[in-house]
């Protein structure tokens, strides 16, 4: 019924939802351990089953069953977002789930031996590239990981602690001592990753902890200059690399960032049985996801008021959604009737987004 094109929609968050195909990890489909989903993709629809005798239908703006190609979801989910961020808006793209459902795979899957598996950080930037012209516009990206509520520098990890800064009269959130790196061409972007990915694992091993317990966060600056009046000179001047503009025409710049998130696994760590460090860890992390369910509904409620406060992931996203900026979440769940439990929190919390 809704279409993200309609102006009135634009807070509206888009919710899709992505099965992962069955694995080894997961038990053969018999009796007691049959899936606990059906999907159907055409009506956009997915029951999860109840008991034996009774499931529930929910409806999400597209639904992948586990042969969806990381193409499709790309252009379904992220595209979008991409497109408005290329017009000057600001937008987020968030995976959501439990562990081991498929949050890395679809965001940030780098495709070194397979272009087809590249997952959506890697294809954003490849489309931004290509409707950016490198003369004169500028695509940089920051990449970070958030654990226990602080900051890491993915590019250079020595950083540990970086400010989040808003500004007072703005509202623009920026980490002004975070590292920000100038893309210049795909396999330049996909070096950076592949060294965030490492600088990941590397202070993970450092904390003892799992990356599923963090938040990792690539932030894509953008900033185009129009010229608005000589649309066909520039564009056939940008070969040589001439900026041409006529009289007081004079370009204007447009600044817009694109946030691509792998959030922390949605799962409910036992509070009960942890403590210090564990303990520390199931706070946080069940404290940042509460708070962006919080923010997500009141998106989706069409609220003015955007509880943003609370965490600093949900800090971190202030500017980029909500107002004019769009959001898209792609919740992703496994087959495996054994998380039960698990598949049917993350279907409620993206059910409660839409
Ligand atoms: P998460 O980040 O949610 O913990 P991962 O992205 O690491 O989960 O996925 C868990 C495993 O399942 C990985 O081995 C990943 O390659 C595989 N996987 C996830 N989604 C898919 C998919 N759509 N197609 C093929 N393999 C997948
Ligand atoms: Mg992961």
């Amino acid at each position: 019924t809704h279409s993200m094109d309609d102006d009135e929609d634009l807070q509206r968050v888009r919710v899709t939802v992505r099965l992962r195909p069955r694995n080894v990890d997961d038990h053969l489909p018999d009796a007691d351990f049959a899936d606990c989903v059906e999907l159907y993709p055409e009506l956009k629809r997915l029951k999860l089953r109840k008991n034996n005798w009774s499931s529930e239908s929910y409806r999400f703006d597209e639904v992948f069953t586990e042969t969806a190609s990381q193409k499709r979801v790309y252009e379904v989910v992220a595209k979008p977002v991409v497109e408005s961020v290329l017009n000057g808006y600001n937008g987020t793209v968030m995976a959501y789930g439990q562990t081991g459902t498929g949050k890395t795979y679809t965001v940030a899957r780098l495709g070194k031996d397979d272009a087809s598996e590249r997952g959506i950080m890697v294809r954003a930037v490849e489309d931004i590239i290509a409707n950016t012209s490198p003369a004169s516009d500028s695509v940089e990206v920051s990449y970070l990981q958030l654990y226990l509520e602080s900051i890491q520098d993915l590019l250079a990890p020595e950083k540990t602690s970086i400010p989040i800064h808003e500004d007072p009269k703005t509202g623009e959130v920026s980490l002004p001592s975070a590292e920000v790196v100038k893309v210049r061409d795909l396999n330049n972007f996909l070096q950076l990753l592949q060294v965030g990915e490492a600088n990941r694992h590397a202070a993970n091993t450092k904390l003892n902890t799992e990356s599923s317990r963090s938040h990792a966060i690539l932030v894509v600056h953008v900033r185009r200059s129009v010229h608005e009046k000589v649309k066909d000179i520039t564009s056939q001047e940008k070969d040589t690399g001439t900026d041409l503009f006529i009289g007081n025409d004079k370009p204007m710049i447009r600044r817009s960032k694109l946030l691509l998130v792998d959030l922390a696994g949605s799962e409910r760590i036992d509070k009960s049985g942890s403590e210090g460090h564990m303990l520390e860890e199931a706070k946080f992390i069940n404290l940042s996801l509460t708070s962006l369910g919080k923010c997500i509904n009141a998106l989706a409620e069409n609220s003015p008021h955007i509880p943003t406060r609370d965490s600093k992931l949900t800090r971190l996203l202030r500017d980029s959604f909500g107002g004019s900026a769009r959001t898209s979440l792609i919740i992703t769940i496994g087959p495996s009737a054994r998380y039960h439990a698990e598949t049917a929190s993350t279907i409620n919390f993206g059910q409660r987004a839409m």
